[in-house]
């Protein structure tokens, strides 16, 4: 780690002004400053560690807004990975944050924790799960497990509809494989009638942030080493990911790990350069879809996620998308782009602090009057979806959900 970059912190407090966190405790330790601050004093050996230090280090989204707004152009993400590294290394983590980590490592695990998950599910009796919570999200209002994985329910290459134009490949990433099915099968159809060519190669698993983001280095390296096996035999095809947090794996952390993990960099910065998110994939190709005419307007709302923002993708696309797309009354929210507290598994360690975040989401994207609420992470639509209230009618769902029921294909 630097220690130069980190002391070119003016302490300007414009990262303050950015941080979701900051924003609901209004406490300086919370801060990205302050955490810039712990951090150098652990380095210079001023600070020991501690699981105080840790969690200081650790009530932090990972989102990337203190980075993006930051005029000294210091790195927080980077610097808060490795010291979430260090940390998890001296202290460990909580033991579910560690379970998550075992399961998360390969995929046979995640495949019988999601099918453990399901059956369990299907025995806790309905007043229990209105009760129980996980994190700040009833139990109830948790997505349900599909029968089987979605790689599972598809063959590992699926021809066009029409014309072909080419072939895409897909990385599914763990939440589409195991719980978000229904992202998966839309984003092939809507693939496949723009007349691609979809392979979803074997072996691909996890893109590993989250055990990253936990300080796992070791348990991630595992999940890269083989998706990079999985992707990196793929020719020069595109590779499309319907999540910017595994864009933002595959994308920009891969490459940055090539010395740690003693990957070959010429094949990671191959794969890193066919990256690009489903959403602005096919936005650049709405023309080669066909919409029935609609006799009637769906209202949609959308929600930005930060990876996409501040991560991978920039520009928000899915607003373009929803402007054109045939029968969408696109109602933006004014907090379109404010962070909704998920951040990987914040909502379930910080339910407090995710819950006033969240909130203010939903109450917001109700004054649109919006029947539905897209957004393009698995993380966020859960939270999302879990705080909107038992009564609401309104759906949370991909955007490549929203083009699939207008092409009036689901
Ligand atoms: S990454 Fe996000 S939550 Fe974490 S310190 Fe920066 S702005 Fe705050
Ligand atoms: S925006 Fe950058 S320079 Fe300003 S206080 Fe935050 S970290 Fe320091």
């Amino acid at each position: 780690m630097s220690r130069t970059t980190l002391q070119n912190c003016g302490r300007c407090g414009l990262c303050l002004s950015a941080c979701p966190v900051y924003k609901v405790l209004k406490e300086e330790h919370a801060s990205p400053r302050a955490r810039l601050k712990l951090i150098q004093a652990y380095k210079n050996k001023t600070l020991p560690t501690s699981p105080v230090l840790q969690e200081l280090v650790s009530k932090c989204l990972m989102c990337g807004r203190c980075a993006a707004m930051c005029p000294s152009g210091i790195n927080h993400y980077g610097k808060f990975m490795e010291m979430r590294r260090e940390m998890a290394a001296a202290h460990g983590d909580k033991i579910e944050i560690r379970s998550l980590v075992f399961m998360l490592a390969r995929e046979y695990r995640l495949r019988a924790a999601a099918g453990v998950a399901r059956i369990g599910r299907g025995l806790l009796p309905a007043s229990f799960q209105k009760k129980s919570r996980l994190g700040n999200i009833p139990l109830d209002r948790f997505p349900r497990f599909p029968g089987k994985p979605l790689r599972e329910t598809l063959p590992e290459e699926i021809p066009p509809q029409g014309t072909e134009r080419g072939t895409v490949v897909y990385f599914t990433g763990c939440a589409t494989n195991h719980l978000f099915a229904d992202t998966g099968h839309a984003s092939v159809r809507v693939l496949t009638a723009m007349g691609y060519r979809v392979r979803i190669p074997e072996g691909q698993t996890c893109c590993a942030l989250p055990m990253l983001f936990h300080g796992a280095a070791d348990q991630a390296g595992n999940s890269i080493q083989t998706n990079i096996q999985a992707l990196g035999a793929a020719e020069d095809d595109p590779i499309l990911v319907d999540c910017a947090t595994c864009g933002a794996a595959l994308k920009k952390e891969y490459p940055l790990l090539c010395d740690t993990l003693h990957l070959d960099s010429d094949v990671v910065a191959g794969i890193a350069a066919r990256v690009s998110h489903i959403t602005p994939f096919v936005l650049d190709h709405m023309d080669e879809l066909d919409f029935p005419a609609a006799d009637t307007a769906l209202k949609v709302t959308s929600h930005t996620p930060c990876h996409r923002k501040h991560g991978f993708g920039g520009e928000d696309v899915v607003a373009r998308l929803l402007k054109q797309t045939p029968g969408v009354d696109y109602r933006p929210a004014p907090d379109a782009e404010e962070c909704c507290g998920g951040g990987g598994t914040f909502f379930y360690e910080y339910p407090e602090i995710s819950k006033k975040m969240v909130d203010k989401k939903v109450a917001s994207a109700r004054t649109t009057g919006a029947d539905i609420w897209v957004t393009d992470c698995p993380v966020c639509r859960i939270n999302l979806a879990g705080n909107l209230d038992g009564e609401s009618s309104m759906r949370v769902i991909h955007p490549l959900e929203l083009i699939d029921m207008q092409l009036g294909r689901s």
